[in-house]
């Protein structure tokens, strides 16, 4: 049987963290602020939206949303966010993507000030993760993946990663980030050629593939740890990751659960952001 390696416990330990940093910048005067800029109302949005302001609340940094319609002009939201790059009293902006089909996302993207871009959206974050310079943020689920590595203590040096997936948003940060980490990471896409054999020789196993269950028993091998980043909704509302649950925990050494697991954690990587943000722009 499997370690289940829940993301409660990771988010208890960084909240604990960030509402003491976040209490400090009160007290000096700032208090940490997150700009929530949606188009439309897709429930996902929705609902990670429910998840972020309650997260803010709990350690204390305040929220303040710019909400436009659906079918609004891009030079609507190029407009809220020249405000929220103007206003002082905002730190960070959480900008929900995909943007609707009419407007020009990486217009959108380009147009936020790096040093509030606590999601890592901007080419400027990117650099920054890619350069390891310290410079912007990681975007969140990449980073989350990695707090949940250290949380456990997951020995990375040296360690062979694979990471499935390739996207800017989770695989290809969190390849930068664990190869920060110094394990040997490849990184697999839709391409590549015997996936479970690759899978099969990693020690730590990164999955963000977009695809339910796709890394079964054929992939997977005694002594590792799986990261399933995957999330899907089934038609009771039921989630379930890349992963195949039930065919890889009596196999593995240790997995994320979805729910539970990566998704828990991201939020609160989200929020420390803001928080480290507030901080650099004292
Ligand atoms: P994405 O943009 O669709 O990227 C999927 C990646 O997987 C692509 O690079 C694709 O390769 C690769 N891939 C697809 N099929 C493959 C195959 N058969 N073999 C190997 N690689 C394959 O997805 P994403 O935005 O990175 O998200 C990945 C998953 O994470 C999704 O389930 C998403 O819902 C979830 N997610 C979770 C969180 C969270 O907070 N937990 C946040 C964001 C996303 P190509 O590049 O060749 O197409």
């Amino acid at each position: 049987m499997a370690i289940i390696l829940k993301g409660t416990p990771v988010v208890t330990a960084m909240n604990r963290e960030t509402a003491a940093r976040c209490q400090a910048l009160i007290q000096q005067g700032v208090r940490p602020a997150l700009a929530v800029v949606r188009v439309g109302a897709r429930e996902d949005d929705l609902s990670y939206e429910t998840g972020v302001i309650r997260r803010c609340e709990k350690v204390g940094v305040a929220v303040r949303r710019f909400l436009l319609p659906e079918d609004a002009p891009q030079a609507a939201l190029e407009e809220v966010i020249a405000r929220v790059n103007r206003d002082p009293a905002l730190h960070g902006c959480l900008l929900f993507r995909p943007l609707p089909r009419h407007m020009d996302e990486a217009a959108v993207r380009a147009a936020l000030c790096p040093a509030k871009d606590v999601d890592g959206v901007t080419d400027a974050s990117l650099a920054g993760v890619f350069a390891n310079t310290g410079a912007g943020f990681a975007p969140c689920t990449a980073q989350a993946c990695l707090e949940i590595l250290r949380h456990y203590q997951v020995p990375l040096s040296g360690a062979r990663v694979t990471v499935v997936g390739r996207s800017l948003v989770v695989g290809k940060p969190a390849a930068m980030l664990l190869d920060r980490e110094n394990a040997t990471v490849t990184m697999c896409n839709s391409r590549t050629k015997n996936l479970p054999a690759v899978c099969r020789e990693a020690d730590v196993l990164v999955v963000a593939m977009g695809r339910r269950a796709a890394i079964g028993a054929s992939c997977l091998r005694p002594g590792q740890i799986v990261v399933d980043v995957g999330i899907h909704v089934d038609a009771e509302g039921r989630l379930s990751g890349d992963v195949d649950f039930a065919a890889a925990e009596p196999v593995v050494e240790a997995i994320t659960p979805v729910p539970g697991g990566v998704g828990t954690v991201t939020t609160s990587v989200l929020v420390r952001h803001v928080v480290e943000a507030a901080e650099r722009l004292r």
